[in-house]
């Protein structure tokens, strides 16, 4: 197995999407593909992680056909510090579609970056798929 970066295959770290709870636990299994996120707030949770681990593959493996980029461009300058979830709708294992409102900092080239946003899901075939998301908080001054 390939490592991805320096946190990949220690089995006891904790997950990169803040949960305390250890990544084999949270998102590991949906990053590594060995189950489905089941709820709307999991595969939002684990498309986080896959930012922080530069997992493009399971960003567009897990984005809507409709609304899925050609290409995916990662900055590999961006450094991710943090995911708050604030709301959630709908999103559960029997729902077809989910919403859930969160903020993601970050960094870039030592500029601090926040990212707030409630984002759309879909369910189709036991599978959360991400479909886009609207911007929210105050554009900068
Ligand atoms: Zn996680």
């Amino acid at each position: 197995m390939t490592k991805r970066n320096k946190n990949g295959g220690e089995t006891n770290e904790t997950c990169p999407c803040g949960s305390g709870a250890a990544r084999r636990a949270c998102c590991g299994p949906y990053l590594d593909g060995a189950v489905v996120a089941p709820t709307a707030e999991a595969l939002m949770r684990s498309r986080y992680s896959a930012f922080v681990e530069g997992r493009r593959e399971y960003l567009l493996r897990t984005w809507a056909e409709e609304t899925r980029p050609q290409v995916l461009e990662l900055d590999p300058e961006q450094r991710w510090l943090g995911l708050g979830i604030r709301a959630r709708s709908a999103g559960g294992p029997e729902d077809e579609v989910g919403e859930v409102e969160f903020v993601a900092r970050s960094r870039v080239r030592g500029r601090g970056q926040r990212l707030h946003e409630r984002s759309r899901f879909r369910r189709v075939d036991g599978q959360w798929f991400y479909v886009g998301g609207t911007l929210l908080g105050k554009p900068p001054a």
